[in-house]
């Protein structure tokens, strides 16, 4: 890697300015996770880098009945978080089942959302929560809904000269469940992952959301699954048949991580564990 510019600055006034001068000819750099390995394989050259872990962006505070995350919070403080366990707990399980201990230590919650990688822990999460993102740049800031953020895979709607600077986490009551399926227990990534919540009046369900990733091009919701279930009373056979439409909205592809075949089926059964997780239901 030759002459890169490399800029750590220490204020968010700067690191916007940097943004705003250099465009697309400088690419943010976070906990470098993901980033470092596309530029040591050669799939990056970037001109500038702009290092943002001096910025003071990495707070985990609750604010008007919202979560808000600033962009550099580490994936291990969101898993260590009493109030994230708390009041986002698919978060909290996203975190603790992501990458290692070492690679914990450095992610952050911005890069695994900027990133966009269909398979992203965080990211199924925070889709399932209905999360808003904060993209900042020299000129203001604008709140996107995650629904709306990513456009396909390592693709978003964050232009050049914008940080994604906090995500907001509306919290609602209600039972949740995330799990993830990886070719192996840890240090895995998804190969099929799915965040729901439920809210439930004994066994009749009222709001359903189900996330999806590495089903499809971007993480998604599955819409119609969530209204086949809202309103009705929840067993085994309505869990199956939500599970199926859920996996019937997606649209995965063969990888080295498994064959859509594959994901298919293994992502049916991850839905159903986690409906009937979310639902209090036994299997
Ligand atoms: C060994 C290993 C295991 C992993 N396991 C998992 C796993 O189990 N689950 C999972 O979801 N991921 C996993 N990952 C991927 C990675 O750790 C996460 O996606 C992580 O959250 C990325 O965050 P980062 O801070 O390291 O991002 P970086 O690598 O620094 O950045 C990633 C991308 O986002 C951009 N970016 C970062 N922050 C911002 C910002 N604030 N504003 C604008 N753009 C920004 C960067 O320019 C870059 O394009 C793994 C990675 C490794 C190396």
């Amino acid at each position: 890697m030759n002459d890169v510019g490399y800029f750590a600055p220490a204020d968010i006034g700067d690191a916007l300015k940097l943004l705003a001068d250099y465009g697309d000819k400088a690419i943010v750099l976070a906990g470098g996770t993901d980033l470092v390995p596309a530029i040591n394989y050669y799939e990056l050259k970037p001109e500038n880098l702009i290092y943002i872990g001096n910025l003071g962006i990495d707070g985990i505070k609750e604010e008007n009945g919202k979560l808000v995350f600033g962009a550099a919070a580490t994936t291990a403080s969101i898993a260590a978080s009493d109030l994230v366990a708390q009041k986002a707990p698919t978060l909290a399980q996203a975190a603790s089942l992501s990458g290692s201990v070492a690679t914990r230590t450095v992610a952050t919650v911005g890069g695994n959302l900027a990133n966009a990688s269909p398979a992203a822990d965080l990211g199924c999460a925070l889709m399932g929560m209905e999360a808003e993102i904060v993209l900042a740049s020299a000129k203001g800031s604008r709140t996107v809904p995650i629904a709306e953020f990513f456009t396909g895979p390592g693709e978003t709607v964050r232009k050049p000269d914008e940080l994604l600077q906090e995500v907001h986490v509306p919290v609602a009551a209600g039972n949740t469940a995330f799990l993830k399926l990886g070719r192996r227990k840890a240090l895995t990534i998804s190969v099929a992952n799915t965040a729901v919540h439920l809210t439930m009046d004994g066994k009749k369900c009222g709001e359903a959301r189900i996330a999806l990733g590495a089903m499809a091009p971007t993480l998604l919701r599955c819409s119609k699954a969530e209204e086949m279930i809202k309103g009705k009373t929840l067993d085994m056979t309505a869990i199956g048949e939500c599970a199926a439409q859920a996996v019937a909205e997606s649209a995965p592809i063969d990888d080295q991580r498994g064959t859509a075949w594959y994901r298919m089926r293994a992502g049916e059964a991850l839905v159903g564990r986690a409906l009937a997780q979310a639902a209090g239901i036994n299997e």
